[in-house]
């Protein structure tokens, strides 16, 4: 999923606006005066934006200005519930405007992003730097046991305490100094590691002239090949690069093993070659500067500070959780090795297996274990009843009823519109779907809220979805026919939507999907269990001429097919996420070789030499880029806990358990992060998860 981030509390620098335009009909001004309040979409228009956030960021520092100023003794009430409540104007302008970006966007809609961002940041800055405010916090925070809070309440404190402590708020005026050097010299060596990894993957060029080097390559991907060719001013040869979408469909199904091998090489040593793009130095001085970082904030290593914020807590948890599940995977691979190697021989090629030759066999093996052809399944996974195949399933678990409404207000004729009700009729809240590609569109699939759900003076703000695909589009002749991950994606997306509508917190931050970064993604892995069951697709796999169910025999297939492959994908993956999680326990960076360490690290695991870590550190962008350094472990992590979770109904030898779907919503999906995910989780499963249902999932025990 790609969740939407907003930011929740903001600031002021503020531009001198001078408005031409008389804002007093501006819809974020109030709130939303619409059925279920809905945006006002058939109201917004652009000239709104800008507007809207400036007026919001300076109402919210004003509210904050009289939090901090009070001169009262802190309560709960008139700071942290105040702070939490604060920035509505703000809030409702953020999540329309960046929910539109990333469905509607064009060019004068990235110019307000570019404009207001920097603004936000800052804003931002000056509440979780505002030291009158921290003080009040503070001093709540170390009250905390005799103030009489409720366990929402409590989650509430500690959490509001967590983000100004980690923003730096406890240090002396020196460190804090300190802190801001750090994360200025910090972004900027993120910065040259991606700008490298670009630079490296673009001036890769591998032209091919004789045709018979492409051997067994799909006539698809040769043409494309060829146009890239032409692109680049050499019509008539074939291009390949390190982009996957080049050089994957190669290792695949091309029979030339030197090309295979010349493609792999160059994808896997990307910015290792000593040259202006090598990565190397810069990896040191990242580390460099994050261990410095965790040890002014306290902690000994940038996992220890990282993970602090997450499900997991500690690097030992997550170290504990991947190992049992790294060593039925190795185990795996080890045998998928055996038979590709097995394969390999019988077809004449002399020698052991090598990296680039796994992935040409593997796609020999499935063949001829499987036989399975997507385009045999297309015409049972038609969109609009896969979706009611998803609705149906929440309505067998959870009792949920759907409406579509008409004449609501949307803001591309693609969006429908889902009124949710509770068994006894009471609004749920409003689901938006939005599933076809548009070149205003960001490509991928995710969920987010238009509005959040949260209880203010007893009044129960229930919260408007919208999940978002880039599915095929229908056309005269045939209807939207998915493919087996399309449908994959709409069940997950709707794990993550069901998080979100479901919701019953007190405070909007702790409301719905708002929990940490390791744990959203379990509710979502979840609802993934339930697509391929062939009592639930008996529901919703109908052929779209004949309205024929799907037969047998092909839901047989896709059973079959699903563990194929998976401890080459796991190995590749859980390596990855051990060697992210050994840099980040780095407590000293003195002396250290980034390639010797690479090594270190993936010989101490026994990776075998035929599969290749999914990122090498010279180009795991992920970690020295993005935001998941000590965080890759996040999908397994979530996955150990969905798989865990499901196998309560399998065990119970009813995979619609009523009473268990009641246990899952009102203990965790109702929760959000009203408490900690952990405590929900036992809570619902009586004891921790157990890494074996992923294990069996996977086909690895
Ligand atoms: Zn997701």
């Amino acid at each position: 999923m790609k969740k939407l981030i907003f930011i929740f509390f903001i600031t002021t620098i503020m531009i001198g606006c001078n408005k031409i335009d008389n804002q007093s009909n501006n819809p974020f001004f109030t709130e939303f005066d619409t059925p279920y309040g809905v945006p006002p979409f058939d109201k917004i228009q652009k000239k709104h934006y800008l507007p809207a956030f400036e007026k919001g960021m300076k109402e919210q520092q004003e509210e904050i200005d009289s939090i901090a100023t009070n001169t009262e003794e802190p309560t709960f009430e008139n700071t942290s519930e105040q702070l939490e409540r604060s920035g509505s104007t703000l809030l409702r302008v953020s999540n329309v405007f960046f929910n539109l970006q990333s469905t509607l966007a064009d060019e004068e809609m990235d110019k307000i992003a570019q404009k207001i961002t920097p603004q936000l940041t800052a804003h931002n800055d000056n509440i979780y730097l505002n030291e009158k405010l921290f003080k009040r916090i503070k001093k709540l925070y170390d009250n905390r046991r005799k103030l009489d809070l409720s366990a929402e309440q409590n989650r509430l404190l500690e959490k509001q305490y967590k983000q100004f402590v980690r923003s730096g708020a406890n240090l002396t005026e020196n460190q804090k100094a300190e802190l801001r050097e750090i994360n200025k010299e910090l972004s900027s060596a993120e910065l040259v590691f991606g700008q490298n990894v670009l630079a490296e993957t673009n001036s890769y060029k591998r032209f091919v002239s004789n045709e018979k080097e492409l051997e067994g390559l799909p006539v698809d991907v040769k043409q494309a090949a060829a146009e890239a060719a032409a692109e680049a001013g050499k019509k008539g040869a074939w291009l390949f690069t390190t982009q996957k979408t080049s050089f994957i469909p190669v290792l695949q199904y091309g029979k030339n093993r030197e090309l295979r091998k010349e493609l792999l090489m160059a994808y896997t040593t990307r910015c290792n070659h000593d040259n202006k793009n090598d990565n190397k130095e810069v990896i040191q001085k990242i580390m460099k500067l994050r261990v410095k970082k965790a040890k002014l904030l306290g902690f000994d290593s940038p996992a220890d500070f990282i993970l602090d914020n997450t499900m997991a807590k500690t690097p030992q948890s997550v170290y504990s959780l991947i190992d049992d599940v790294w060593e039925a995977a190795l185990e795996r691979a080890k045998k998928e090795r055996q038979e590709l190697q097995a394969l390999m021989t019988a077809d004449g090629v002399k020698g052991k297996l090598k990296a680039w030759d796994w992935w040409y066999y593997a796609e020999k093996l499935r063949l001829k274990k499987y036989n399975l052809n997507e385009e045999e399944l297309r015409p049972y996974f038609k969109l609009e009843n896969v979706r009611k195949g998803v609705f149906d399933l929440t309505s067998q678990l959870y009792g949920l009823k759907y409406q579509k409404i008409e004449n609501m207000p949307i803001y591309h004729p693609d969006v429908e519109v889902f009124k949710v009700l509770d068994a006894d009729d009471s609004l749920i809240g409003i689901l938006y779907t939005d599933y076809f590609p548009r070149a205003s569109k960001n490509v991928g699939a995710w969920m987010s809220n238009f509005t959040e759900q949260y209880i203010q003076n007893d009044s129960n703000h229930r919260p408007v979805i919208v999940n978002v695909g880039n599915f095929t589009k229908p056309t005269a002749e045939k209807p939207s026919l998915l493919t087996m991950d399309d449908v994959e994606t709409l069940f997950h997306e709707y794990g993550h939507a069901i998080h979100g509508l479901l919701a019953q917190s007190t405070y909007r931050s702790l409301s719905g999907t708002n929990v940490a970064r390791d744990f959203v993604e379990m509710p979502s892995q979840v609802m993934e269990y339930w697509c391929w069951e062939p009592d639930v697709m008996k529901g919703y796999a109908k052929h779209y001429k004949t309205g024929e169910v799907m037969p047998q025999k092909l839901m047989d297939k896709i059973g079959k097919a699903a563990t194929f492959n998976q401890g080459f994908a796991m190995t590749e993956l859980l390596s990855a996420a051990l060697l992210d999680m050994d840099f980040h326990t780095m407590t000293d960076t003195v002396g250290f070789d980034v390639m010797e360490f690479e090594k270190k690290s993936l010989n101490k695991i026994g990776l075998i030499p035929e599969i290749i870590v999914r990122y090498r550190s010279p180009f795991f962008k992920h970690i020295f880029e993005g935001g998941y350094s000590a965080g890759y472990y996040g999908y397994t992590w979530a996955e150990v806990f969905a798989a865990d979770a499901y196998a309560k109904f399998k065990e119970s030898g009813d995979i619609f358990n009523k009473r268990i779907a009641t246990d899952f919503r009102k203990k965790i999906l109702e929760r959000g992060d009203s408490d900690d995910p952990i405590k929900l989780y036992k809570d619902f499963r009586g004891k921790a998860p157990d890494p074996k249902a992923l294990l069996k999932k996977r086909g690895l025990k």
